[in-house]
Parts: C-alpha cells; structure tokens; sequence
C-alpha cells in the first residue's frame, strides 16, 4: 500500500483570489514534492462525486456549486506520512477553528470556500488521485 502519497484540490475560490502560487510554496516548504499538478475545472456529475459521502448533508448543494465555480488545481503530493502531514498543514475545515499558520487560516474564506481539499486516507488519496491523473502524469 502507497503510504507517503495524498492528493489536493486548490479548490475555485483560490484561483479566484490568485492564491494559488503562495500556497503552493507553502506545500512545498513543508516539504512535499509535487509529483502531477494540472488546472481542470470539474463537471458537477465529477463534483457529486467526488463528494457523495456527503450528499445528504445539508451543504451538498452549496459544495457541488462551489465546486464547479471555476477552475481548480489538482496535484499528488509526496512525502512522509502524507495523508497525516498535509491534513495538518491545511487545518480544520473550518478556517475559524484553523490553527495559525495552516493554509485554511492563512488563505480560507469560510467553512465551506475552504481554499484547499486534502485527502483523508491512504485509500482515498489513490482513489482520488487516480481519477484525475493517468500514469503518464505522475513523477
Ligand atoms: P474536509 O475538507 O476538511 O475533509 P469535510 O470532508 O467534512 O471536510 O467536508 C468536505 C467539504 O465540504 C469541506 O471542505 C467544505 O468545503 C464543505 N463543508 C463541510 N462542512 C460544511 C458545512 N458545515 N457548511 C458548509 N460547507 C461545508
Ligand atoms: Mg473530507
């Protein structure tokens, strides 16, 4: 099982603030190595998707909206630990509950235009990024 593998969504709201160059830099001054990245913009059958698990919340509207906004940045990350390691780099999913210093205090807007998605598992981490990049497209 890959284990030092996670994969990110700089989510539309941080293109659309011309976000995504800082945060980049902080990913990879934490130390993860960016092995595919790409711009896409999802279709809203990707985005429910990508988001079943929480189809039956009462955001799951909002979310797939916000989602197909615009355009966003996919990217597998490697490091140590990764999926671990970068859930702690971006913080809580609520930027207000956000330690100093993560992405989502640094860069969020809300708890639902949260700047950044990062996997929550080994397994989602493959099946996420796996969706998205072939393997010509991962170094
Ligand atoms: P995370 O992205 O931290 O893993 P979740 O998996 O719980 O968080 O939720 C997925 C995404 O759905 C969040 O990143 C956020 O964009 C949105 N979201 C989660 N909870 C809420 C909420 N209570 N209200 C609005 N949007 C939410
Ligand atoms: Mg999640």
């Amino acid at each position: 099982m890959i284990t030092n593998r996670t994969f990110t969504m700089l989510k539309p709201d941080s293109v659309e603030k011309g976000n995504v160059g800082p945060i980049i830099e902080k990913i990879t001054a934490a130390g993860f190595k960016i092995i595919a990245m790409k711009m896409v913009r999802l279709s809203r059958a990707d985005a429910k998707d990508f988001y079943a698990i929480h189809k039956d919340r009462p955001f799951f509207n909002d979310l797939v909206e916000f989602m197909v906004r615009g355009p966003i940045v996919v990217a597998i990350l490697e490091k140590e630990n990764a999926v671990e390691d970068f859930r702690a780099l971006i913080g809580a999913t609520n930027p207000a509950e956000a330690a100093e210093g993560t992405i989502r205090k640094l860069f969020a807007t809300s708890i639902s235009e949260n700047a950044v998605h990062g996997s929550d598992s080994n397994e989602n981490a493959l099946i996420e990024g796996s969706y998205h990049f072939s393997g010509r497209e991962v170094f």
